[in-house]
């Protein structure tokens, strides 16, 4: 991971030893020595962090970090704040400057990077979802794509594992000031660890392996994504480092600070809900890349993604398949005389037929224009011909409404049946194609189904 951070202290030397500690790590570092020089900087672009000392002179950290916060242009850039007394008053005010995260001087490489990474990965998760959700609401026309994680990472669910005698609870009671927190003594089942938004891990516990625990819960499909917070003391750096590796997020150390729990439990609940947002709107942009915007039924490009494993599944498995390709008779008349919005209510009327007469594991599409197909597995000749006939006579027996009035509509179809020995999606498609063309050379409103 790399990115571009800005460090800002009024002590030269302070400035050239962090420099060179992030630059050690291959990240980009950028000075500034004061707060209005910091301010500059960040609304000119490109800033992915900000570690900001307290004491300076003339514009002091906090005010530096309110002033961030409250200017759109980087109230998204997370801070963390350089706090020289270990006063718990300190973090208090940092937070409510809108601080993420403290780090208290001196501070070790290793505090410095699990914070560091941390809030990157947070702060690359919600570029990449501002950006989705910018395109998407552009494609949907909604803005509403950010919708319920802009809740600041509380009411979160969290587990605290940690089987010492008050350690555990003393954490939950502190965390459940702002989340649903439930402390155990063991590992958590899947389905739970699954369901939580954070997982604290004792590093000190004599019955269960946090290493292991940290591991099991990264190599499982369904855990992999859960944030998980350490908690251990400053003898047990090595471990820490081990468990990071392994993939745990984020760690602290005793005596636990409440606000510094809390700040950072915030942090990783809002990382998991980034993440959980961001895989909805890829499956809003999917949905929406393979998807008929008029009609609501899949598209031409999902179809041809779809039929070839279709297909495949057919013929390996010798089952088999039947797809029909219908087309609405004389549309272009019912454009000219009601107009294209009556042209449009036709379509979608007409998808809403199909779709009500297809079974689940039916695939229907519109190819374009008034022309459909439907993918139909485990389907037989006769079958296939009677769901044919029966589509033509729930169109055509049944008006459609425009405005007031009814209108009749028709439409033909060509059926053709998957012959395993001879067939591709190309040349299924194609004989289907054929058939309608001899259904609509027949008088149209008619079944045509064509041999391979
Ligand atoms: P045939 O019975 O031979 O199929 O005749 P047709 O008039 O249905 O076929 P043709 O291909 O000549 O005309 C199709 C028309 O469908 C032409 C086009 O303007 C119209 N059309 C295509 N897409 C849309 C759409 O999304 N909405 C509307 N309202 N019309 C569309
Ligand atoms: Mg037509
Ligand atoms: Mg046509």
């Amino acid at each position: 991971m790399t990115g571009r951070i800005l460090i800002v202290d009024d002590v030269e030397i302070n400035l050239k030893l962090l420099e060179a500690r992030l630059h050690a790590e291959y990240f980009e570092a950028v000075p500034a020595r004061d707060g209005p020089e910091a301010l500059r900087i960040c609304a000119g672009g490109g800033v992915d962090l900000v570690i900001l000392d307290v004491m300076m002179p003339g514009m002091d950290g906090y005010e530096v970090c309110r002033r961030l916060k409250s200017d759109p242009r980087s109230a998204h850039i997370p801070i963390i704040l350089l706090t020289a007394l270990d006063l718990p008053s300190d973090r208090v005010k940092g937070l409510e400057a809108g601080a993420d995260d403290f780090l208290t001087k001196p501070f070790r490489d290793l505090q410095l990077f699990a914070r560091v990474k941390s809030l990157l990965r947070l702060k690359f998760l919600t570029d990449e979802l501002r950006i989705r959700a910018q395109t998407t609401a552009a494609l949907i026309g909604t803005d509403d794509v950010l919708g319920d994680i802009g809740n600041g990472g509380r009411h979160g669910r969290v587990i605290v594992v940690d089987d010492s005698a008050d350690g555990g609870a003393r954490v939950a009671r502190l965390l459940a000031s702002e989340h649903e927190c439930s402390a155990l003594p063991d590992a958590p089942s899947v389905t739970d660890a699954a369901a939580a938004d954070l997982i604290v891990i004792a590093l000190s516990s004599p019955r269960h392996d946090p290493l292991r625990l940290c591991s099991q819960l990264r190599s499982n499909e369904q855990t992999r994504q859960v944030p998980i917070l350490l908690i251990g003391e400053a003898s047990d750096e090595s471990r820490i480092a081990k468990a990071l590796e392994l993939g745990a997020n984020d760690y602290l150390l005793k005596p636990i600070d409440r606000n510094e729990l809390l700040a950072r439990a915030r942090t990783q609940i809002k990382r998991r809900r980034f993440d959980e947002g961001l895989r909805r709107s890829l499956q809003t942009t999917i949905e929406l890349a393979t998807s008929d915007a008029l009609t609501g039924l899949q598209n031409r490009r999902f179809l041809d993604a779809h039929l070839p494993v279709a297909i495949d599944r057919a013929r390996s498995e010798s089952r088999p398949l039947s797809l029909l390709i219908a087309d609405i008779d004389h549309f272009k008349r019912i454009n000219d005389t009601h107009g294209h919005d009556a042209g449009d209510a036709v379509l979608r009327e007409f998808a809403k037929r199909v779709r009500a007469d297809l079974r689940a594991s039916d695939l229907a599409c519109r190819m374009g224009g008034e022309e459909f197909v439907m993918v139909m597995p485990d389907t037989e000749a006769a079958d296939a011909a009677r769901i044919a006939e029966r589509l033509r006579e729930t169109i055509c027996e049944e008006g459609f409404a425009i405005g007031a009035t009814r209108i009749r509509v028709t439409v033909s179809i060509g059926l053709a049946i998957f012959d395993a020995a001879s067939d591709n999606p190309q040349t299924l498609l194609k004989r289907a194609d054929r058939a309608l063309y001899a259904a609509k050379q027949d008088g149209r409103n008619r079944v045509v189904r064509l041999a391979a």
